[in-house]
């Protein structure tokens, strides 16, 4: 397909990214073009395209198009181009910046590319961009086979692959660009191409951790690795500041096999928690041993021994048991800040129950994710996710209700990370809100930073991909 067989009507005058004289989209026209559902306002299936997990996004694109192939990707990403309307990519539709929908222009939504073609004796497997890892997890589980993702089934690969992939198999087997070894992108001009570590290796290099800047991805070729029966749970501890600074110290002594998340939160009214820990501060961990599970057993013990837990959920289980059943319909709305520290010790275990007890959202958390193992073994530059050797990652987040004064929110959140950051910027993309451009620098030491706005400038020049955590390219287009 080229520029010049598009259907639509020429309208001069408007900015557009690259195009002398911007066309009008037609919504017949498109739908001709397109083997997808090009969906207007008020059809059915509008609603569900413009709706986030995350709430307090109240967005009404122009048109959804749910494409159909890489063909129908194309289409849409000229049509972009040639109309100058703003293109939102979906895939799972998890941005905490609602960078999945756009006001106005149009929503790309890859959910109808669901197709996964697993290679048991090879260990790879082909997904198509609009699978969720919850879906991809447990169709490979039917051959004892893993990709690690994240902590939530309900994510797609699309965004989750892009940022990077930190989850329960991290320190076994590094994050989910570790595992990615090829992929096809539809770039800004239209092309669809196949890239590795031989084909385009400076577009391979730049979707691993560079996020949705370069092109729309529609395939992703990941390996898999043999995990099956793990051993693995939620473990619920009473949060003091020597139970917290214990469980990290654990964590980090844990052999490669065991990857954790540990939540110090206000008890939800959990039945399987005795009542009277309900409302007050706990760690709500999720473990995960990916190996033999008298090993894993072993492993486990030092967490168990911290204290006596409140509720022991730890288990033999099938890898996708460990993603929770999750509600449809759940949107909520809160403000987060990510952070890498290098320790978390109990001073700082402390200041974080002092602060989680003065928080006044429906609900706060202070999460501790321990890094290390294998994704701190693939060197710093061999993908643009480039804080490896950083030891611990940490979440503030609070979830409140919408008609809470969010200033009130930010400013706790805000406070209580830049003490636990001890003056470090670094962040993880994936978990960066809506926070300014400046933040998304934070994203990348500066000399990933480099490497990927020239190949921003290489492959965008025009900056049509913007609706993301944004590197601009080089020549300065601001986004319309
Ligand atoms: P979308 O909103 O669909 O996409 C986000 C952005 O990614 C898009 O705006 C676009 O810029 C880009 N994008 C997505 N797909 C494509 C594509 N195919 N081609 C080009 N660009 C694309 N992250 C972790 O690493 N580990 C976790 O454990 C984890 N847990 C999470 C739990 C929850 C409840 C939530 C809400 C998020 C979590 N995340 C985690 C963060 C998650 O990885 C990011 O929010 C991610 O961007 C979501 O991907 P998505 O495809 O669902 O989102």
């Amino acid at each position: 397909m080229s520029l010049d067989n598009m259907s639509a009507t020429s309208r001069a005058g408007s900015g557009s990214h690259g195009s002398a004289a911007a066309q009008e989209l037609s919504i017949p026209d498109l739908r001709a073009a397109i083997k997808g559902r090009v969906i207007a306002p008020g059809e059915p299936g509008y609603d569900e395209s413009r709706t986030t997990f995350y709430g307090g996004f109240d967005r009404h694109p122009a048109v959804v198009v749910r494409a159909a192939d890489a063909n129908d990707v194309a289409h849409v990403v000229l049509l972009a181009r040639e109309t100058g309307m703003e293109l939102a990519i979906r895939s799972g539709g998890h941005s905490s910046a609602g960078h999945s929908v756009s006001d106005g222009g149009i929503v790309l939504d890859l959910g109808d590319m669901r197709s996964l073609d697993i290679d048991p004796e090879r260990h790879t497997a082909w997904a198509e961009a609009g699978l969720t890892t919850g879906e991809y997890t447990s169709a490979a589980s039917a051959y004892g086979l893993a990709t690690g993702f994240g902590d939530t089934g309900s994510v797609g690969i699309g965004g989750i692959t892009l940022g990077g992939g930190f989850g329960y198999l991290a320190r076994k087997y590094g994050l989910t660009i570790d595992d990615l070894l090829a992929a096809e992108i539809v770039t800004a001009d239209g092309q669809i191409l196949q890239v590795d570590a031989e084909t385009y290796p400076d577009l391979f290099w730049a979707i691993r951790g560079g996020g949705g800047n370069f092109g729309v991805v529609t395939r992703f070729q990941y390996r898999l690795h043999d995990v099956d029966t793990i051993v693995g749970g939620m473990l619920l501890l009473p949060a003091t500041p020597e139970v917290i600074s214990g469980f990290v110290a654990a964590a980090e002594a844990a052999p490669d096999e065991l990857s954790t998340i540990a939540n110090v939160m206000v008890a939800p009214p959990f039945p399987f928690l005795p009542s009277e820990y309900h409302g007050q501060l706990i760690v709500m961990a999720m473990l995960v041993y990916a190996g033999e599970v008298e090993a894993g057993q072993r492993a486990i013990a030092p967490f168990r021994a911290l204290t006596t837990p409140l509720a022991d959920m730890v288990r033999s289980m099938h890898y996708p048991e460990i993603y929770p059943h999750e509600e449809g319909g759940y949107h909520p709305v809160g403000t987060a800040r990510t952070l890498f520290v290098d320790s978390f010790d109990v001073q700082d275990a402390k200041l974080a129950i002092e602060r989680l007890k003065q928080s006044t959202a429906n609900m706060s958390v202070v999460q501790i994710r321990v890094l290390g193992g294998a994704m701190a073994r693939v060197p710093d530059d061999a993908t643009a996710f480039g804080y490896r050797q950083r030891r611990i990652m940490v979440n503030v987040a609070t979830l409140y209700s919408p008609t809470d004064d969010a200033s009130v929110h930010a400013a706790w959140v805000k406070d209580l990370s830049d003490a636990l950051s001890k003056g470090s910027a670094d962040a993880y993309v994936n978990f960066i809100g809506d926070e300014g451009a400046a933040r998304v620098h934070d994203a990348y030491p500066q000399k990933t930073w480099d490497r990927l706005v020239a190949i921003k400038t290489r492959y965008d020049p025009t900056n049509l991909f913007h609706l993301n955590q944004n590197i601009p390219p080089s020549n300065g287009s601001a986004p319309l």
